[in-house]
């Protein structure tokens, strides 16, 4: 597997993408307008609903001329393994998901995370945060946002980052809602206070951390469309006041809806959720997995089997009924794949 960590962008004034023109060339050197992708964390392997929105953000670059790019997000070196990864990427080319461009993995990609803490730093928004477990613990006590995110207050604003600190550090996000127009859910406005508040980007145990990352990686790949589960909505507008601060675009949005268990569980490791290879193990084909995919996100009639390549005049996203809670298609298709729970 080539590992692309180290893949060209400088957080140097305008040409901190490299050549705009060279990110936007596809293959076959037309100008591609769309560049979508999928970034799981190899902390598990992919089940259903990691797969379905894998080719939603598939289907929507693709439908568009553009590219699909793959990032292995495993900043957090602690949690993240390898060969994980490597079947993440095996199974979604199984499927018909092969990235564009060279893999990105971020575990290589620590000096870019670096260059934008310092471009933070110099325009005086960040801080350390000395806060322990506990004492995040005892934040507990105040209102927490949707999905339990707990904000953090910004108890220790103001605090001066030093180069001996062994302190996390935080960025000071500014005063004010952000607005963007989300695919699947329309106009949305959020104070980002309310779910993250200032978002860590530095760990104490020297990992750079997720909302960094994300965005980081994002602005160097050229991304112009966010495809990825509804439970990351919350921390839209804090990547976003990121992405303002870096001087990054801004990439359209749209959150998937995750796939539950049909006992309403969210999918996971510990209710059973099957990877490929277990649902190829009970006799199921790649192209049924396919159909039932493409069908739960509206581009088919029926659950036919199909390829990704086939579903592709089929998809839009007025057709996606994600907008609709636990919609029958995505109940049918957690049926489908739980029969045992059923
Ligand atoms: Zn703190």
């Amino acid at each position: 597997m080539d590992r692309l960590g180290d893949m060209g962008p400088l957080w140097m004034g305008r040409s901190r993408f490299g050549s705009a023109m060279e990110q936007k060339r596809n293959n076959q050197g037309r100008v591609a307008h769309s560049i979508g992708r999928f970034a799981p964390s190899p902390t598990g392997i992919l089940h259903v609903g990691n797969l379905r929105t894998a080719l939603a953000s598939w289907l929507s670059a693709k439908s568009k001329g553009g590219l699909w790019v793959l990032r292995i997000e495993d900043v957090d070196r602690h949690r993240c393994r390898a060969e994980l990864a490597e079947r993440q990427i095996d199974d979604l080319a199984a499927l018909g998901m092969v990235s564009d461009r060279p893999v990105i993995w971020q575990s290589g990609r620590g000096k870019y995370y670096q260059e934008a803490l310092a471009t933070l730093q110099a325009q005086g928004c960040l801080y350390a945060c000395s806060c322990t477990r506990k004492d995040l613990a005892m934040m507990a006590s105040a209102p927490h946002g949707e999905d339990g995110l707990r904000p953090y207050l910004g108890s220790c604003r103001g605090r001066a980052l030093t180069q001996a600190t062994a302190d996390a550090v935080r960025f000071h996000l500014p005063e004010g809602e952000i607005a963007w127009v989300d695919e699947i859910l329309g106009p949305q406005q959020d104070d980002p206070h309310q779910f993250t508040g200032d978002p860590l980007l530095h760990r104490r145990d020297g990992c750079f951390a997720y909302h960094l990352a994300v965005v980081v990686d994002d602005g160097a790949q050229g991304i112009t469309e966010i495809v990825r589960g509804n439970d990351l909505r919350c921390v839209t507008a804090t990547q976003i006041h990121l992405q303002k601060a870096l001087g990054l675009n801004h990439p359209a949005y749209a959150h998937v809806a995750l796939v539950a268990a049909p006992n309403g569980a969210r999918l996971g490791k510990r209710h059973g959720a099957l990877g490929l290879q277990e649902m190829q193990a009970k006799g199921i084909s790649i192209p049924e997995i396919v159909g039932w995919l493409g069908y739960s996100l509206g581009c088919l009639d029926r659950p036919e089997p199909c390829t990704a390549q086939e579903l592709l005049s089929g998809f839009s996203w007025t057709r996606v009924p994600d907008r609709e809670p636990a919609s029958a298609r995505l109940q049918a298709l957690a049926r489908w794949i739980s029969p045992q729970t059923k």
